[in-house]
């Protein structure tokens, strides 16, 4: 039995000895990115090794479904579903008679081939349902407003499907368990999950992928986009708030020398007050104009080495 699960913030894909588990709802999120082009002739290579299948019942044919159905679940754990749901059909598949047409329904040779064109939809679906009413920034409509919407935009709008849960007592709690009969069941009890939470997203400053903003209101960067050095955009996100306050004690520090210098000069008899205090105000207008990043650090300090 495949389950699904949120526990403790936590999401939960079980069967067998398998458990994995990922803070909610990184999974949709990951799942609304996915680069499936790479896949397309993989998955219309099983839709083919099955149509052969049928006339001979040569197994051959379901070890090259089984290949592509591994290499997919290796994408994500929805497609896990897919995996553990299709290879227990083809094991049913195999005890059929030779002359059983119900094979087909069974293992449809179609079924796998349109996952494509189903995930390409479904992203877009998705994304157009975060922009309209789930971002922080810039929704322009409610919830509600959207699902009002939604049915008279068949084609684009999202539509929930009828899924199979359970109510169970998980760790002290009672938690609604889904029992997917499809991939598709997993996406649309995540999205369900969002919406009852009351979830909302952001666009990652770094990446420009959707977050969902389950910590602190002012995220600005995800840490879900990982890249090759192991960084997320979060560890990108604090280098640049590190090197941008480095930055401004420089320009600090360069201003205060040079200020120092100046004001000694004011006793030397070297400069009037009035002028000093007139080059003051515009070094501190240069010093916050660098720390704001209008001039570069190398012109603040040319600057500030004008006679
Ligand atoms: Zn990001």
């Amino acid at each position: 039995m495949f389950t699904h699960y949120i526990s403790g913030g936590v999401e939960y894909f079980e069967y067998g000895e398998m458990k994995k588990g990922f803070p909610f709802p990184e999974s949709l999120i990951r799942f609304l990115y996915l680069a499936m082009e790479p896949y397309d002739a993989e998955l219309k290579r099983a839709g083919k090794a099955l149509r052969e299948y049928y006339p001979s019942r040569d197994e051959k044919y379901l070890d090259v479904v089984r290949e592509v159905l591994d290499e997919l679940a290796g994408l994500h754990e929805y497609f896990e579903f897919v995996r553990y749901d299709f290879c227990a059909r083809m094991e049913k598949a195999k005890k059929l008679s030779a002359d059983d047409a119900s094979v087909i329904d069974l293992i449809h040779h179609d079924e796998l081939p349109r996952i494509y064109s189903d995930v390409w939809n479904l992203q877009r679906a998705i994304k157009g349902l975060f922009a309209s009413a789930l971002d922080k920034d810039n929704a322009e409509m409610s919830v509600a407003e959207y699902f009002s919407n939604a049915e008279h935009d068949l084609l684009r709008s999202y539509h929930f499907r009828e899924i199979a849960t359970r109510y169970e007592l998980i760790d002290g709690e009672m938690t609604e368990v889904l029992q997917p009969k499809s991939y598709l069941d997993l996406v649309d009890y995540d999205i369900r999950e969002c919406l009852k939470r009351d979830i909302k997203m952001r666009v990652c400053k770094n990446c420009g992928r959707y977050f969902a903003l389950t910590g602190k209101a002012s995220a600005e960067y995800c840490d879900i986009t990982t890249f090759e050095n192991g960084r997320t955009c979060k560890d990108v996100g604090a280098m640049r708030v590190y090197t941008k306050n480095k930055n401004n004690n420089e320009t600090f520090t360069e201003y205060r020398r040079e200020y120092k210098r100046r004001f000694g000069w004011i006793r030397a008899g070297k400069i009037e007050p009035n002028d000093f205090y007139a080059w003051s105000a515009m070094a501190k207008e240069q010093e916050a104009a660098c720390e704001k990043g209008e001039i570069t650090f190398d012109e603040f300090k040319k600057w500030l080495a004008r006679p």
